[in-house]
């Protein structure tokens, strides 16, 4: 395994996993745009993450030739045993178990471990190198129970019934797995959706992700029309709370459902009102039971807080070897490429959740 410009590449089997540009053969663990691109040749991936590749980039540019393989199959490429082991993070999403001559290597993509309505659980596996993401690898981030959060968002949708409610969250993983929290909490009423959002919702509920009575934020209102949805709530990307998109709807309380929202500072800046810590990154709980549960003498960190997880690995005797990975970015900030947090901005974090 070689660590090139285009990203990881697996030099005896012949291919790249998730490749930042087009090539011949790659192995796609998510359909994210920081791990799946358009263009490529061949792409391996579930059935899932080539559904959602084929609803983003169209049914020509989701790879020429498209090689889906389920969770917990294998194939064999130039002597290279392929196996894709649920990651937990969204619909679709893989781990890239690779073995060669005896030795194994999980790629694990991104991944949590907390149970996810909208997705297969994290599978962990044995293996002799793990290669894991560091999103949020300070002792800092420890995400609270979803259901702990989903209840703030209601509380307060109870409290300004005369106010509409604008989640703002990526339209891949997050929106959905936000909705299905909203019906497990006993939300039956329609959820809003903003247009960006709306086809991979569809596209989620086609592959078996029910998300119940999902509408349209309605279009084309006259000048004048009274502000609308009040008591309703409306999903969004983050990058559309701040537009004239919102002004639309009444009084809107500007949620985010981000593991950033830890970081108060940036709940601030983004003028976030109702900052939900709800992630699809594993914490540093997580991660380190992840680190745990793999067994593997040897982590290769791809991008985050490599540093405290480097050190944190080098206490438990396990070697740790950061990649810095170039473009691979954080959804969870509507897909900008996202510097890790600055020691001030871990310092300002808020405390836990009240008991
Ligand atoms: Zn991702
Ligand atoms: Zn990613």
């Amino acid at each position: 395994m070689k660590v090139t410009p285009l990203g990881l590449y697996c030099e005896p089997g012949g291919f790249f996993i998730d490749p930042s540009r087009p090539v011949d053969r790659a192995v796609v663990s998510h359909g994210h745009a920081d791990h799946a691109r358009p263009g490529h040749k061949a792409v391996l991936a579930t059935p899932d993450t080539l559904a959602i590749m084929r609803a983003r980039f169209g049914e020509d540019r989701a790879g020429d030739v498209q090689e889906p393989l389920a969770y917990g199959e294998s194939v064999t490429r130039n002597g290279v045993r392929i196996t894709l082991l649920p990651a937990g993070h969204v619909l679709g999403s893989a781990q890239v178990a690779l073995e060669w001559k005896g030795s194994r290597i999980v790629v694990s993509g991104d991944y949590k471990r907390r149970r996810d309505p909208t997705c297969a659980g994290f599978e962990p596996m044995e293996c002799d190198v793990f290669v894991t993401e560091a999103t949020f690898a300070l002792p800092v981030f420890r995400h609270p129970p979803d259901a702990h959060e989903i209840r703030r968002l209601l509380d307060s949708v109870a409290l300004f019934p005369e106010r509409a409610h604008v989640v703002g969250a990526y339209a891949l993983g997050k929106t959905q797995r936000i909705i299905a929290l909203l019906r497990e909490a006993g939300w039956d009423r329609p959820v809003y959706l903003h247009g960006a959002v709306e086809k991979l919702c569809t596209l989620y509920e086609e592959l078996g992700v029910p998300l119940g009575d999902l509408r349209p934020v309605p279009k084309g209102l006259k000048r004048g029309h009274p502000p609308i949805l009040p008591g309703e709530i409306v999903i969004a990307p983050p990058s559309a709370e701040a537009t004239p998109w919102a002004r639309r709807l009444a009084e809107p309380v500007t949620c985010a459902a981000s593991g950033w929202m830890t970081v108060r500072q940036r709940a601030r800046l983004r003028g976030v009102e109702l900052p939900l810590i709800v992630s699809d990154h594993a914490d540093w709980d997580e991660l380190l039971q992840t680190m745990e549960d793999v067994r593997a003498p040897e982590v290769w960190v791809t991008h985050g807080r490599d540093d405290a997880l480097v050190h944190a690995l080098g206490l438990r005797g396990i070697r740790g070897r950061a990649l810095h990975l170039v473009g691979r970015g954080d959804e969870e900030d509507d897909g900008a490429p996202e510097a890790p947090p600055t020691a001030e901005e871990a310092a300002g974090v808020a405390p836990g959740p009240a008991n």
